[in-house]
């Protein structure tokens, strides 16, 4: 199936999008041979780039899917990113095209959202090409920039097939189904947002409520308004819900996911006190399409991991002495299957560092599994600080210091130290109206860890720095 196919089954007379404007499956499928037919008139033909920088609205999936179904690629560019870096992206992949929802410059070609809307009402249908020729499943649809919360952004090939396949084992363990009414607010620029928000729920005929907010009054608003029954948040979303928030709003909604970067178990565990309904955490990444593995909704919850690999996702954990895996034993987590992306684009020795030649995808990420396959996230590769050549895992400090109720946020990072190699720091945010109180929480830790593994530096934060994802900036804490 290619990625343009993924709605083929979906009642035409069902609402497929809400948001600026409500759209039947029969009637988006129209609008995207319209919005087709303009792009093809532009000049877009197979293997041409060409990228979506907005943020979310019903245009972006009506050009996202006109692109592909000509055998273009479609380079969704991060939102927040400022003109400069988009221009590095426009570059990096040879942009055709630039389709924008804001007035700006870029070194290609750019045309308004809501003109390639405009222009499609004028076209007739049928004047590009049906199908395009010689197109295959393996062809890249889509090249995806990873954030670069660890370096410069790299463009992940993915191929229809790499995606479709994704939304599929994806949905084999949520059984999404047409009655679904799926909230669509995480970013759709971002491969979880656009696989698991989007893709999925068209995947099964379902409807998608577009969100364009991340303000929980707006959200809280749309769950109750359209009676949401799957909601794909990222951790600080739920944060947000845990400290406020109705509690009948979400009545509607039987189920709800977490992605993109580690929930804190107090407040997995304050949503599920405070709403009754366990966070399914799921985990992945860009380069695996992005989902690797994610809970059943069947189970009870089951804090701090991800859950068992997705059908047909080949997952193995890496440990120092290469041995037979042992339960508990962390290394670099693997994965294999019909998701992992075809490479990063014309970046032959980037791909070849985390693709091995039998095609298994280094993650970057160090896991530990128990003996039914769970998978538990320690931490980054990148981020682990080595002290006088100890280890030290950012996550269990991390988690040390959520067992303070007082804290509301905190972030472990190592800075460089010309004695030691590098220093813990710990930087902090406390909950509304509680004093930061540096000895009480260093005391703490002392009582909890290894002293070489407490913090030298405890610094009184008022926020942390996240991307769209939720994931807090590393980088430019160490900065
Ligand atoms: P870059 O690779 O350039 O640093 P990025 O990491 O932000 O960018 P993504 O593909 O968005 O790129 O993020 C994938 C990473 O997010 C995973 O490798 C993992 O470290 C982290 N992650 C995703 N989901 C979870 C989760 N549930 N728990 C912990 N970490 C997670």
């Amino acid at each position: 199936m290619f990625i343009f196919e993924i709605y083929k089954n979906a009642n035409p007379d069902h609402i497929a999008l809400v948001g600026n404007r409500t759209l039947t499956y029969g009637e988006m499928d129209q609008q995207i041979s319209r919005y087709r037919n303009v792009l093809y008139k532009k000049g877009i033909r197979q293997g041409d780039r060409v990228a979506i920088y907005s943020g979310n609205c019903i245009q972006f999936v009506l050009a996202y899917m006109a692109i592909v179904s000509l055998g273009a690629i479609v380079v969704p560019v991060n939102f927040s990113l400022v003109e400069r870096e988009v221009d590095y992206i426009v570059k990096d992949a040879g942009i055709s095209l630039l389709l924008t929802d804001r007035p700006m410059k870029a070194v290609c070609p750019v045309m308004g959202l809501d003109k390639l809307d405009d222009l499609s009402r004028f076209g007739k249908a049928g004047e590009a090409p049906a199908f395009p020729e010689g197109i295959t499943e393996d062809d890249v649809c889509s090249l995806v920039y990873t954030s670069g919360t660890t370096g410069s952004p790299k463009g992940a090939m993915l191929s229809h097939k790499n995606i479709v396949r994704n939304i599929q084992q994806f949905n084999d363990v949520v059984q999404f189904n047409d009655r679904d009414i799926c909230l669509c607010v995480l970013p759709m620029f971002h491969c979880y947002g656009w696989t698991v928000s989007a893709m999925a729920p068209l995947y099964v005929g379902a409807s998608v409520v577009v969100l364009n907010s991340k303000n929980p009054k707006e959200m809280i608003h749309t769950i109750e308004k359209y009676k949401i029954t799957v909601a794909a948040m990222v951790p600080p979303m739920y944060h947000l819900l845990v400290r406020r928030g109705d509690t009948s709003a979400m009545d509607s909604v039987r189920m709800f996911i977490s992605g993109g970067a580690p929930i804190p178990q107090p407040v997995s565990q304050g949503f599920y006190e405070k709403y009754g309904h366990p966070v399914l955490e799921g985990y992945g990444l860009t380069e695996a399409s992005p989902v690797v593995s994610v809970m059943h909704p069947d189970q009870p919850p089951k804090y701090l991991t991800v859950g068992p690999a997705i059908s047909d996702v080949e997952v193995k954990v890496c440990t120092k002495s290469g041995g037979p895996y042992k339960p508990g034993e962390v290394g670099e987590l693997m994965v294999r299957g019909d998701n992992v992306m075809k490479g990063y684009w014309h970046k032959e020795e980037e791909t070849a560092k985390v693709i091995t030649p039998d095609g298994w995808l280094h993650t970057g990420d160090l896991v530990y599994m128990d003996k039914d396959g769970y998978i538990y996230i320690v931490d980054r590769i990148k981020d682990l600080i080595i002290v006088n050549g100890e280890n030290i895992y950012p996550g269990e400090v991390e988690d040390c210091l959520y067992e303070i109720p007082e804290i509301s946020e905190c972030a472990v990072v190592g800075h460089s130290d010309p004695l030691r190699g590098q220093a813990v720091w710990a930087y902090i945010v406390m909950k509304d109206g509680c004093p930061f109180d540096e000895d009480s929480i260093r005391h703490y830790l002392l009582k909890n860890l290894a002293a070489y593994k407490v913090p030298r530096r405890f610094i009184p934060m008022d926020e942390l720095p996240k991307n769209s994802t939720g994931k807090i900036l590393k980088r430019a804490l160490r900065k």
